[in-house]
This record gives structure tokens, sequence and C-alpha cells, in this order.
């Protein structure tokens, strides 16, 4: 293993108790677990870096839908499906914008991650699968979830991956934050360097793979990679772009940023925080829609109740800074079930207390308090009123017009998109090597998980499933075909 490394500012010591490794993973969470435990379980000596102190990543926070074709449960239904079937779905889902080397090898190893995962204990949710739930349909039920969200899935692979790290075929290291990758000189990857709870330390491997998850927790990269898009995210703080970060800094090409869709819709708990997205609950088939949503001109520009999410979540996106304002009097605000995801006393005392809640004795005064004009906003409720009594609404087509806007105080709330994920990541090719800008392989260097985008595997759009489940199972892919043990060496 050669010793030169090329940015190496000052001489950080290489731990006492270095072993040598076939491979580093950086991060234990959805990618980092499975292919650490079957990188493992084929022999390998995995070195396992994460930055956190538990393991689990994103896992902790997700909602843990994942698709897959061909599975042994769909079987149990009498559900046929094929890979080929999941993989035109998917594009036709996100308008063919999928990278379609990505999505071919994930579509081949999503069932067998699912039958995987059931073999370790994971048990779908009573009704699942099903064809969609909160996003666009699949034309069949390859649809899944556990009781409890992405910790089902974690706990279904922690045991075994706790039994691989004690009996030391797995090292794994919390507190350790890579922060950057080693090369020979020659541009192949030999290793890392990383903060650990001892100072800086180097660690080095025939490989590395990323597997470090993504951005939305970095304010100022999410800044540079898209930055027509504000920031609101409610996603793992440990999502830093880290691994993109480290690959970049070696000439790795990221792109897929413009493959960005907001989901509908959030705010800001603490304005001057990006990272402190909070949802509101809009989507008509959660809680029927009672209020006016207007623009940053103070216009109507879709329609409220639209069943479509997909419909729902481009209007948004097509507003300077995916902005809106809701629209309410106080009839909606005593008669209507929250927007926010608290009690009732708490959601309406948040008006006039919080900066994205806003209450006026008059529509022109509430117009001043969301920055829109005041005509214009008069005109958009009387429109809407008049709609109201005629039981139709011309314009967007809405169907629910319970009660006109009109007995004040009024309200507003100032929401966003809101992001769980990150578009932009590492390109990669069919092994998921590191592409660099001209489309060569960064020697040693792989990558899987949310650090290849958002964009990348799922395209423009929400296809069910389809960060979580690339990440398992490319993730275990990978563990699976990594030359380990006696080949890695
Ligand atoms: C609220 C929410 C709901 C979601 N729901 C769904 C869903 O239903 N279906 C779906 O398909 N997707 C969903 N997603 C997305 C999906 O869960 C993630 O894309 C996926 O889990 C990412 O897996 P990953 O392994 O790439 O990253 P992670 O699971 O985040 O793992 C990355 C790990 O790397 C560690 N790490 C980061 N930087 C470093 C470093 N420098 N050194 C060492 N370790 C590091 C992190 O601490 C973390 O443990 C959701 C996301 C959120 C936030």
């Amino acid at each position: 293993m050669s010793t030169r490394t090329s940015r190496t500012a000052r001489t950080p010591r290489t731990p006492r108790n270095a072993r040598s490794w076939d491979l580093i993973v950086i991060g234990a969470g959805s990618a980092g677990l499975p292919l650490a435990i079957r990188a493992a379980e084929r022999g390998g000596r995995v070195l396992q870096l994460e930055a956190d102190t538990r393991i689990g990543g994103t896992l902790h926070w997700s909602s843990g839908q994942m698709s897959a074709a061909g599975t042994r449960l769909q079987a149990e239904h009498g559900i046929e499906d094929s890979p080929a079937e999941h993989y035109r779905d998917a594009q036709r889902i996100a308008h063919g914008s999928i990278d379609p080397v990505v999505l071919r090898r994930f579509v081949d190893e999503a069932a067998p991650a699912i039958d995987w995962l059931m073999d370790l204990g994971f048990v779908p949710a009573p009704g699942t699968p099903v064809a969609g739930e909160a996003h666009e349909q699949y034309s069949t039920r390859r649809y899944l979830w556990g009781r409890d969200k992405g910790l089902s899935v974690l706990e279904a692979l922690r045991p075994v991956h706790e039994r691989l790290v004690r009996a030391g075929r797995i090292d794994l290291r919390l507190r350790h934050r890579m922060t950057r990758l080693l090369t020979d000189g020659r541009g192949a990857v030999v290793g890392v360097g990383a903060a650990t709870p001892d100072g800086e330390a180097e660690f080095r491997a025939p490989r590395v793979v990323l597997a470090s998850g993504g951005y939305a927790a970095a304010p100022e990269l999410w800044q540079q990679l898209s930055p027509r898009i504000p920031l609101c995210s409610h996603v793992n703080p440990y999502s830093r772009g880290d691994g993109l970060v480290a690959a970049r800094a070696l000439g790795a090409r990221v792109d897929g940023a413009e493959k960005f869709l907001n989901t509908f819709a959030g705010f800001r708990e603490d304005p001057a925080d990006p990272r402190s997205g909070s949802f509101l609950v809009l989507s008509p088939g959660a809680r029927k829609v009672w209020e006016l949503f207007v623009d940053h001109r103070g216009r109507r520009f879709m329609r409220e109740d639209h069943p479509s999410i997909d419909y729902r979540e481009r209007s948004l996106l097509r507003q300077p800074g995916t902005a809106m304002h809701i629209v309410l009097d106080e009839a909606i605000l005593q008669n209507a079930t929250p927007i926010t995801t608290q009690s009732a006393a708490a959601y309406r005392a948040r008006f006039g207390h919080h900066p994205s809640f806003v209450k006026a004795r008059t529509l022109g005064g509430l117009a001043r308090l969301l920055g829109v004009p005041a005509a214009a906003l008069r005109r958009s409720v009387r429109e809407y009123n008049a709609a109201v009594d005629a039981g139709v609404d011309r314009r967007f087509g809405r169907e629910f017009l319970i009660r006109r806007i009109e007995k004040a105080p009024f309200y507003g709330i100032k929401a966003q998109g809101i992001t769980v994920l990150s578009p932009a990541g590492l390109a990669v090719d069919r092994q998921l090597r590191v592409l660099r800008q001209d489309g060569r392989p960064v020697r040693n260097l792989h990558a899987v998980g949310e650090v290849l985008g958002f964009g990348r595997t799922s395209g423009d759009a929400f296809v069910g499933g389809l960060s979580l489940t690339p990440a398992l199972a490319l993730g275990k892919w990978l563990g699976e075909t990594l030359p380990v043990g006696r080949a890695g060496r």
C-alpha cells in the first residue's frame, strides 16, 4: 500500500491498531449497512466509518416506503410483476428522466434485496404491497413498507450487523467523519482521511465506497448546486454532502440538480435555519382543503384540492422560490382541522406569534403582512367567494367549495416547497464506479445511495420507493460483488 497522499496538509497519524482492510465503507445508513454486512459475510475485512454516534443514518427519519418487482411477497399475493415492468413504470412516472444505467441495475436487484430483508425478519405492513400511497401510482402492487417506517428496516439489519461487528468482521468506528479521499498521486484512491474523537487520522484500503447520503442538511452546498431553490429541508442532520465534496475534489462529476421536485409543502420552524423544515398537511386525501392558495402576486395559481400530488408539487415548483401563501378566515380557523400536525389550540396560537403565521383585521392588512398587492388579494378572495356562491370554480375546477372567506380576522401562512432529498449527486457507471468529468472512472472509488442524487434514481418525479430501495438494494449488491477476501488482496 502506498504511503504517499495527494492532499496531506499535516501528517495525521494512522491508528496504531490499524489492520489491513479490503474495503472502507463511508456511512452506516441505508446503503452502508447492507453493503458492509454482505461484504463481511463473504469474508471481506470491512472498515466502516460513521460520523454519527449511532448506526442507521436516514433510516431513523425515513418513511421506509420501498418498491420491488418479482418479490416473494408479491408471489404470495398472486401478483405477476417483473423488473422490466418496474423499469417501464418508473420511467413513465418520471417522464424518462431516471438514469437508465442505474435504474436497470436497480430493478434487477430490488426483489432479491426485499426477499433478503424478509429473511432477516422484516415484516411488511398489513395490506402491502400496494400500487401507490403518497406518490403517483404504479401500474401494479409493488410498493411496501414496515409497521415502523424506516426503523422497521433498521431493526431487520441491526442484529446481523451487530453480530459481524462483535465477531470483528466489520470494524465499525462511530464518530469518525471522513473529510477527504487519499490518492496515490496518480489519481487512484488509496484510503480516506477522517476526523475522529482522537483527532485527524488516515485509513487505507484498496477500495473505498461512499455511502454517505445526501446534502439537504448543508445549506451552503445546496445553495451552490440549486441557487434558485431556497432550502427548506426535513432530513438527517448528518446529510452534509461530505462524500460528494470529497469526490468532487478529485474531479468527479456531480450532476442532476435540475431534477428537483419539492414536496408539497412546508415552512421553516426557524426562519433563519433552512434545515428546520416542518410539513403542512395539505393533501386533500388527508384533510379537506378549506383554504385559498395565492402566489407572490396575490393571485390563485392552482386548483387547491387537485387529487394528483404530482400536479400540486409541480404547481408549487413553478412559483418563484417555490413560495405560496395560504389564506383563511376566522370561520375556517375555527371549523377546519389544523394544517400543522399540532393540536387545534397550538395551531391557532401560532398566528401572530410565528413569522410564517400571520393575522390581520382586514384583507388589506393581511396582504401587507404577506407582502402581496392588496388589490390583487382582495380580487382573488372576491372571485373565490363568487365561485363558492355559484358552486362552481370555472377558473381552476376546484371541487371543495365549502364556504366563503369573509369573517375577520384573516389569517395567512407563508409556505414553501419542502425537501427530504438531495437531487444532485455523483455520476457512476454500471459497476457504480464514480466517474470523472471526462467519463473515466476514479480508480478504487465507488458510490451508492443518495450520494448518487435523488435525480439519478428517481428522475424529476417522486417514484415510490426510489431512494430508499436503490440505497438498500445497490448497497447489498456492491457488498456481494466487490472483490474482497482473497479476491480483493
Ligand atoms: C423524512 C424522510 C422520509 C423519507 N421517506 C422515504 C420513503 O418513504 N421512500 C424512499 O424511497 N425514500 C425515502 N426517503 C429517502 C431515503 O430514506 C434516503 O434517500 C435513504 O435512506 C438514503 O440512504 P443512504 O444510505 O444514501 O444515506 P443515509 O441513510 O443517510 O446514510 C448515510 C450515513 O453516512 C453517514 N455519514 C455522512 N457523512 C459522513 C462522513 N463524512 N463520514 C462518515 N459517515 C458519514 C451519515 O451519518 C449516515 O449514517 C426519506 C427521507 C426522509 C428524510
